[in-house]
């Protein structure tokens, strides 16, 4: 957990720690992750006040900002120097960018500096809020990284930002995909280093293969705040970086698969489940397949690749929609993602998948990489010792914030209060009613020139509906384009009177929509219209998604108002079999009106709420798979770590073999012995490495299949993971010594370089799409690990007790 929450770690000014503490005590005890009471940090507030430094001359805040930097060299700690660290903050925003900030904005910083997420609502000056935090704990010399949505705002915010941070003598840096490593190197190496989570998530793989420590670009890890923090924190999270480099590992023949696959009979060969996660070869279709193949039993274990290469097969055939989970766009997948409802650059699905889906729509299979590393965001924020955040919607993600982070939610309520008017869903029985009211509607608005937000699901639906409007005569912008920047910049005139924009769910994230744009008149004029309307036309899986769409609208104390156009054939209820449900109980027939039944929507809230439980579910579950390989990840690279620092001496060779070992300290010299052991050794870690992790993924997409058999998926994934993972160690050490040995009877100089042992020449990263096998699902059926109390510590303590055996084996030596 971030030591940020740790006793003594961080202590809050002296006179106030008393009353935290017991707010704090009181909220343990409750059990509950949301603070609302504010009284303490309103105390700090003012004392930050009252430090007013305005009559000040410049230089003597930067002598000040150096005085501060002094005292954390001598040992204060950065919660000691809080008020006067944030009263030069406040002075220097209003000198360098003529921004006063807010009390709001204060507290939500204090919150975050105590290692805390802090909600303060879309459109009330985040970004600065974060400076205050990010300049205090810098002021050790030890980075600090504000993790951004997108490349356009980490350059944004660095640019925007940047001159308090020099202002006050700390230096300021910002990380886009594809930058040179010594511009890397330089931009983590400032005080402030703004980035994508992603971006410094990769550079960690990166570093993690370099086989010099000078090559590597990051520092160690100190303190991440992150902007948008339940969408980073949650939704994406999840989703493990790769790095790959070029390989020999050889896959099935997908194309023909796919062909075999696409004559089997949906409902005869083949079920999916009701929420259409998840697909099951029936009797039929298994008999089927074997004849096609003639294989023998599918089941059999000398088919398990084969099983595993079918289930992807299916899933993609059945389960992967083309324009709604993924586009083809010049002859490639690009995956859409479902929170954005956009296509996500540089996304793939695992291997198995992406294969069988290129297979599916005919495409080449590209040139097979080798996976050398993986992390899953969530576990690659638990490596910064100091974690916090910042979003307009973490109190719904509070319960999950706290299980995965340990960090807990402030709520701070806005600079002005909220006038925002969130009208009640209007529901239909039908798409096609709600197409039509949905159109009426926003003819109706436009005629009276409000500008018009439309959130959507999908890049599909936005496109429908501009097509639907442009032939009723009225102009729209949709924003489905990737380019963040151009997204931005049309996303800001959204407020204008007249506009109508068409975006899907996250398009133009963090960027500001103003009324009127920038113009005061017009923004009387669409005060006057009743500010932004902002119209969903489908709820999502998450409540939370849905806030963020509401929260466009009635920015600092605007007027504005949002509505829900839903109808029971969404997706959402399809999925799950509710629409069934909800037709039997209301005893509905289609019909064009909205449905007045004042019931339904408290029971589509209520599902919702369901839907989203269980997800959070799978989402622990997944996490439990990933630890463990997290884990192990952790332990290969201790033991890489100290092959790679050039003062620990060699000993593989001197332990395993001595008499080799005599032989080539005799001919190479301890010097070039050194590095020939330092660079056979990690070579071998790299390759065991990733052999294990393709194996892991081998084995996790077929594990679920062993619920089927009546075993746990998970304990089965946990023993076999464990016994591959203990191979490791003498693969390598035997791998280093036969190679050693052809190095030492060879005559001839040896060339470390031309034997290819150097790190891969060329690599490349994405983010894999894991959750699509449905995995959790089978899981929380197939596991009698459940996720009561009980059984969910005694999973923990059983990794706890694995990660003591298997530090042990591998000889952790301070
Ligand atoms: P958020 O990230 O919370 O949605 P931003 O940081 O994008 O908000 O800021 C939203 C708008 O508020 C920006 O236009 C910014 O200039 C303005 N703003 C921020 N802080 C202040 C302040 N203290 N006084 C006046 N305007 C502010
Ligand atoms: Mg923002």
């Amino acid at each position: 957990m971030p030591s940020l929450n740790q006793p003594n770690s961080h202590r809050p000014q002296k006179s106030f720690q008393p009353v935290l503490k017991l707010k704090n005590f009181l909220n343990r005890v409750k059990g509950n992750p949301v603070e609302t009471d504010l009284s303490a940090y309103r105390k700090i507030v003012e004392e930050i006040k009252f430090h007013n430094l305005s009559q000040l001359p410049d230089g003597e805040l930067r002598i000040m900002s150096k005085r501060l930097i002094d005292r954390i060299s001598s040992g204060t700690l950065p919660e000691g120097l809080l008020v006067e660290a944030f009263a030069l903050v406040r002075e220097a925003s209003r000198r360098t960018i003529g921004l006063k900030p807010y009390d709001c904005q204060m507290i939500a910083s204090l919150a975050t500096a105590q290692g805390k997420i802090a909600e303060l609502p879309t459109g009330e000056g985040k970004t600065l809020a974060a400076v205050f935090t990010a300049y205090l704990h810098a002021l050790s010399g030890r980075g600090v990284h504000i993790l951004t949505f997108n490349d356009y705002l980490a350059r944004r915010d660095a640019a925007w930002m940047g001159p308090i941070y020099e202002f006050l003598g700390l230096k300021v840096g910002c990380i886009q995909e594809g930058m040179s490593p010594p511009d890397k190197r330089a931009a983590y190496a400032c005080d402030v280093t703004y980035s994508t989570a992603k971006e410094a998530g990769f550079d960690f793989l990166r570093d993690q293969i370099c086989y010099k420590k000078e090559d590597m670009v990051h520092r160690p890890f100190h303190l991440a705040l992150v902007d948008e923090a339940d969408s980073i924190l949650i939704d994406e999270a999840r989703l493990p970086l790769v790095i790959s480099g070029v390989g020999d590992r050889a896959t099935w023949d997908a194309s023909s698969l796919a062909a075999l696959v696409k004559t089997l009979i949906p409902g005869k060969d083949y079920e999916t489940d009701a929420e259409h996660r998840n697909v099951f070869l029936t009797d039929q279709g298994q008999e089927r397949l074997e004849a096609g193949f003639g294989c023998g039993g599918l089941y059999n274990p000398q088919n398990h690749r084969l099983l595993e290469a079918v289930y992807c097969a299916l899933h993609a055939e059945a389960l992967l929609r083309r324009d709604i989970d993924y586009i083809v766009r010049t002859g490639k997948i690009e995956i859409v993602d479902e929170f954005t409802g956009r296509v996500v650059d540089n996304r793939h699905w695992p291997d198995g998948l992406q294969a069988a889906v290129e297979a599916k729509e005919g495409l080449a299979r590209k040139s097979e990489g080798r996976v050398l590393g993986s992390i899953t965001l969530q576990h690659f924020f638990r490596l910064y010792p100091k974690l916090c955040g910042m979003t307009a919607t973490a109190r719904p993600a509070a319960d999950e914030l706290k299980e995965f982070y340990g960090v807990a939610v402030v709520v701070v309520p806005p600079n002005k209060p909220s006038i925002r008017v969130d009208l009640q869903d209007a529901v239909f029985t039908h798409k096609d009613a709600k197409q039509r009211a949905l159109l009426r509607e926003i003819c109706e608005v436009h005629a009276r020139g409000r500008p018009i937000l439309v959130g959507t699901a999908s890049v599909k639906e936005s496109e429908e509906l501009a097509a639907d409007l442009r032939e009723a005569g009225i102009f729209c912008h949709v924003l489905n384009a990737k380019n963040d920047e151009l997204e931005a910049r049309i996303i800001a005139q959204a407020g204008m009177s007249g506009a109508v924009t068409i975006s899907t769910n996250m398009a133009g994230r963090g960027t500001d929509i103003k009324l009127g744009g920038a113009d005061e008149k017009e923004r009387d004029r669409v005060v006057a219209l009743s500010g932004l309307y902002v119209i969903g036309t489908n709820r999502h899986e998450s409540l939370r998604i849905d806030q963020q769409l509401r929260g466009r609208a009635g920015r600092q104390g605007d007027p504005g108002s949002t509505r829900f156009f839903i109808s029971l054939e969404d997706d959402l209820f399809g999925r799950y079999g509710l629409q069934e449900m909800f037709y039997k109980r209301h005893r509905l027939t289609p019909q064009l009106e909205a449905l007045e039944q004042g019931t339904i929507h408290k029971e589509i809230e209520h599902a919702q709420r369901i839907i989203q439980g269980q997800n959070f579910d799978i989402r622990k579950s997944l996490w439990k798979y990933s630890s463990l390989v997290e884990t192990q990840r952790k332990i290969i690279q201790e033991w890489r770590e100290r092959v790679l620092d050039s003062e620990a001496p060699p000993e593989l060779l001197f332990q395993k073999a001595p008499d080799l070992y005599a032989q080539g300290l005799a001919r190479f010299g301890r010097e070039k012995m050194a590095e020939m052991e330092r660079r056979l050794t990690l070579y071998h870690i790299d390759r065991c490495w990733s052999d294990h992790l393709a194996w892991v993924t081998d084995t996790r997409e077929s594990i679920h299949l062993v619920s089927l058999g009546g075993m746990t998926p998970l304990q089965e994934f946990l023993k076999s993971a464990t016994s591959a993972f203990l191979e490791i160690k003498p693969k390598v050490e035997d791998a280093v010594v036969v190679a050693f040995e052809s190095m030492v009877k060879r005559e001839g100089p040896v060339d470390l370089d031309a034997e290819g042992m150097k790190g891969p020449s060329s690599t490349w990263t994405y983010l894999v799409n894991e959750d699509q096998f449905g995995w959790g699902i089978e899981m929380l059926k197939g596991s009698n690990i459940g996720f009561a109390g009980g059984a969910a510590a005694a999973y923990n303590g059983l990794l706890y007790v694995l990660t003591l055996l298997l530090n042990r084996f591998f000889g952790k030596k301070k």
